[in-house]
């Protein structure tokens, strides 16, 4: 029978599909004792979960091919080292379970390597990976880490890192539902980037039945498990018509008085660039340059690599303007070899800007990598740092801008309300802005953004947050430089207005949010969102907001 949930729809769309959950990261089998009669079976039990692991490792790399073959195969063989599956028998014979012989086995193995060079330290995260896989698979439980399935489905997760999403096949994902998380987590930004529908912040939605039928509403933030025909059909075609609306777009972004805001777009790295391309993005206002160092979070790409990387979007805007944003390490995007490990509050601690000034060799890297790519390109290249909280911090910045020898425009990203505050000031170091109204958000009204308790603070309506957006847009039309709007905000249409009314230069969105932001912008004057950004922000809540701004922009 058809049930229906609801969370917070964070990416517009409908999806139906299979349930398939995120495997839990780090699976510890309790420490029990099993009686001495059991343990052939229970060493049996084992052997066949390393086989069955290690098949299936050799089976992945069969079909992934090239490097990742020999990554997996590599697995395949830690899984059935000789000395380790001894190492396992024998713990089980002394009266350990098969899990929980395994977990203590890769453990003291884990120890030898972690200690044994940097080539094989590097490698304790494949092993952490196996002994995941033989652990769950012992304990009947998804494997860790993204669903292995070769069907298209909607992952339901706790929440989703930077660090899980850099791993999902984007073919295979549907759509997302999470537990936790907020308008701005980065399942949300994920989501939008990618162009599925999402919901988060629904409380029940670990409980859902693996493979079980949903069908989820990006918009209205249900989940209707079990749908009937009828629902279905309904929700698709109402997707259909949603979609077909905004394709007819293209141009650069105006009101329709032709005030200009060019649409720019969020990417990840080199692999968003078609689809910012295609939606007709003017270039790219914020490139989040940490995915590219996720792939091994013990240290950080080469320069070569980050130059090469850095290239492919570069060359993608010729004449374009392309805002690269150094590495904002920390809090929810930890790297180890960058991020404290016992912060008490990692969102408070060494983040972003701050942690980069902690290691000026890894900004160096990153600041030379980028004048590498833009040599001898025509393109306008812009370099900002996250997390800028004074002028002091945007002084530091651009200071090793110019010692990386960098030919660019550096800017500092606003995303602490002190920065807001002190917008001028912070503008005297730095030639624009770029309004962070994520982390704004969070920082404004002490709500974290993974939080999913918390997500009605995460509104990017708040009249509070909407003060502090024209607080920085005065700053930069006072001093004759950009500031621009970079987080989710930009990528809710109506909010778009609002934002442009309120004296923002710029919006910069996933690519998938562009078209219906040009064709919304394109319906009113540069007048009708001034009187709506003054309207909105003489309320006093999100809703009624959005419900001010929305009756002067319908002429109510
Ligand atoms: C923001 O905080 O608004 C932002 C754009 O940065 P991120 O979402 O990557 O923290
Ligand atoms: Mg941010």
């Amino acid at each position: 029978m058809e049930t229906t949930l609801r969370g917070v729809g964070v990416s517009h769309g409908v999806a139906i599909g299979e349930v398939r959950h995120m495997g839990t990261a780090v699976l510890e089998p309790p420490a029990k004792q099993i009686p001495a009669e059991e343990a052939e079976r229970e060493q049996a039990r084992a052997r066949r979960a390393v086989e069955a692991v290690a098949a299936d490792l050799m089976a992945r790399g069969n079909l992934a091919g090239g490097e990742a073959q020999a990554v997996l195969e590599a697995q395949a063989m830690m899984a059935q080292d000789p000395e380790l599956i001894a190492d396992v028998e024998r713990r089980i014979a002394v009266g350990s379970t098969a899990e929980r012989a395994v977990y203590d086995a890769f453990a003291s193995y884990r120890a030898l390597l972690a200690g044994a060079g940097e080539y094989l330290a590097g490698r304790v995260a494949d092993l952490d990976d196996v002994r995941n896989r033989i652990v769950a698979r012992l304990l009947g439980v998804p494997m860790p880490g993204v669903p292995d399935s070769d069907e298209p489905y909607i992952l339901i997760a706790r929440d989703l890192a930077p660090a899980d999403t850099a791993l999902l096949d984007p073919t295979l994902v549907l759509g997302f539902v999470t537990e936790e998380g907020g308008p701005t987590s980065h399942s949300a930004i994920l989501a939008r980037a990618l162009g599925v529908p999402a919901i988060v912040a629904l409380p029940g939605a670990g409980e859902l039945g693996e493979g079980t039928e949903i069908a989820i509403d990006g918009s209205s933030g249900e989940v209707f498990v079990d749908p009937s025909a009828e629902k279905r059909a309904a929700l698709e075609a109402d997707a259909a018509a949603r979609k077909a609306a905004p394709s007819a777009s293209s141009g650069p972004g105006a009101t329709s008085d032709g005030h200009t805001v060019p649409l720019l777009a969020n990417i990840g790295g080199p692999g968003d660039v078609a689809a910012a391309v295609e939606a007709g993005a003017e270039g790219v206002g914020l490139f989040r340059t940490e995915f590219l160092f996720l792939d091994d979070s013990a240290r950080a790409p080469s320069e070569e690599k980050q130059t090469a990387a850095y290239r492919q979007v570069l060359e993608a805007f010729p004449q374009g303007r392309v805002v690269v944003r150094v590495l904002d390490a920390g809090a929810d995007k930890p790297l180890e070899f960058l991020t404290p490990a016992d912060e008490p509050n990692p969102a408070l601690g060494v983040r972003g800007l701050r942690s980069l000034l902690d290691h000026p060799d890894v900004l160096r890297t990153q600041l030379t990598a980028l004048a590498r790519a833009a040599e001898g390109l025509p393109v306008h290249l812009e370099v900002m740092a996250p997390m800028v909280a004074d002028r002091a911090d945007a002084k530091a910045f651009a200071d090793a801008c110019r010692e990386a020898g960098l030919h660019a425009k550096f800017g500092a990203m606003v995303e602490i309300p002190s920065a807001a505050l002190r917008a001028r000031s912070v503008l005297q170091e730095v030639e624009f802005l770029s309004l962070g109204t994520n982390d704004l958000a969070q920082y404004t009204f002490a709500a974290d953004r993974q939080v999913g308790a918390v997500s009605r603070l995460q509104d990017p309506w708040q009249p509070a947050l909407l003060d502090l957006v024209a607080m920085a847009a005065e700053a930069g039309r006072a001093e004759g430089k950009s500031c621009g709007v970079c987080g989710e905000a930009a990528s809710d249409p109506l909010l778009a207005c609002v934002l442009t009314g309120l004296g923002v230069t710029s919006l910069s969105m996933g690519a998938a949010s562009i078209p219906y932001v040009r064709t919304t912008l394109a319906k009113y004057t540069l007048a009708q969102c001034e009187r709506a950004a003054a309207a909105a922000r003489a309320t006093e809540s999100a809703d009624e907001a959005r419900a001010a701004a929305q009756a002067v922009l319908s002429g109510e």
